[in-house]
């Protein structure tokens, strides 16, 4: 049972976001971890920085080296071990990239990128060395890929990735829902985001008002990996925006040593039904450099999946997944 919804914690999402933990000493220290506990990777960095909201931080498991959400965030040693096939664009994403901040891989969908931040970085992350740098479009490059979109009339959903889209500000949103609205054949914004369970507080009446003036459908799909990620402040994030009639959804990926256990993937779909997220997507791990630890092998995610559909309901049971390249959707693993 989920504890009562309390109110939002008052601190701002922007406080939050610009407080955010960068330091896996301190991060060690509040968590009373010694870092000889842990195979700690102040190297990886460099490349690929710790972030990582406090408000998350306070839902990890104090003195636990192996508590699944501080191992998502955690720079590691083992990220500098090489593995097979484990290389810096998984999903060739680059090739599908005809303008800058736009991505069109899928039939009747463009992503566009707002932003190339995120509120937390996770390790697993298949886009961790994206190169965000030449995909920061400026206003006349955004213009042209509204252009892009408007000349396409089988475009009729858009998808806002990243980074995480709801790093962008609600001005700067709602600059880009204008312009989305003023196209004829458009019917959905997807947002894909992991801020309700990483700041909650992200979500708040100017953002649930923000959405429910467009005539637009939008769908919310979350990334949540773990039972423990979903804390009173997630669940009352998730009720605002479904009483303004946003679906929700969530996709997880398979992470060894974090949720490769039916029980726990149970406990997380039963606590995302209790605040109305349908899970969606269960997906095997893209093989992106410096992730091959958390990499769960596909024998093992079907003994796993088959224990999952023995205890839960179909309708709780997310679809197991794997994107491949050239392929015009996910493939589903049955
Ligand atoms: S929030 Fe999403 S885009 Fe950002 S690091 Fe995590 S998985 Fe990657």
């Amino acid at each position: 049972m989920l504890k009562p919804i309390p109110l939002h914690n008052q601190s701002s999402w922007q406080d939050s976001l610009s407080d955010l933990i960068t330091d896996p000493l301190e991060l060690l220290q509040l968590l009373g971890i010694q870092p000889e506990q842990i195979d700690l990777s102040m190297e990886v960095l460099r490349e690929f920085p710790l972030r990582v909201p406090r408000s998350f931080v306070n839902r990890m498991q104090p003195c636990d080296p192996h508590d699944p959400l501080l191992l998502q965030v955690l720079p590691r040693q083992k990220e500098l071990a090489s593995y097979s096939g484990f290389i810096a664009d998984p999903l060739a994403e680059q090739q599908f990239n005809p303008k800058p901040g736009l991505l069109h891989k899928y039939s009747g969908r463009v992503l566009l990128m707002p932003t190339s931040s995120c509120a937390i970085h996770c390790r697993y992350c298949f886009r961790r060395h994206f190169p965000y740098a030449e995909n920061r479009p400026n206003k006349k490059q955004w213009l042209e890929s509204l252009e892009y979109i408007l000349a396409d009339s089988s475009i009729n959903e858009i998808i806002l990735s990243g980074g995480d889209p709801l790093v962008i500000s609600d001005k700067h949103l709602e600059w880009l829902l204008e312009h989305l609205t003023a196209i004829p054949h458009l019917q959905r914004v997807r947002i894909h985001t992991r801020f309700p369970v990483v700041i909650p507080q992200r979500i708040n009446q100017n953002f649930c008002s923000l959405l429910s003036r467009y005539q637009l459908r939008f769908i919310i799909v979350l990334h949540t990996n773990h039972a423990q990620e979903i804390d009173g402040d997630v669940q009352a994030a998730c009720k605002m925006l479904k009483d303004v009639g946003i679906d929700l959804f969530n996709q997880s990926v398979l992470l060894k040593g974090i949720n490769d256990d039916a029980q726990v993937l149970v406990n997380l779909s039963e606590r995302l039904f209790a605040c109305g997220v349908t899970p969606y997507y269960l997906h095997l791990l893209d093989k992106v450099k410096g992730s091959g630890h958390f990499d769960v092998d596909i024998t093992t995610a079907k003994v796993i999946m088959k224990k999952l559909r023995a205890l839960l309901p179909g309708y709780l049971v997310p679809t197991l997944v794997y994107e491949q390249v050239g392929e015009p959707n996910k493939t589903p693993i049955l």
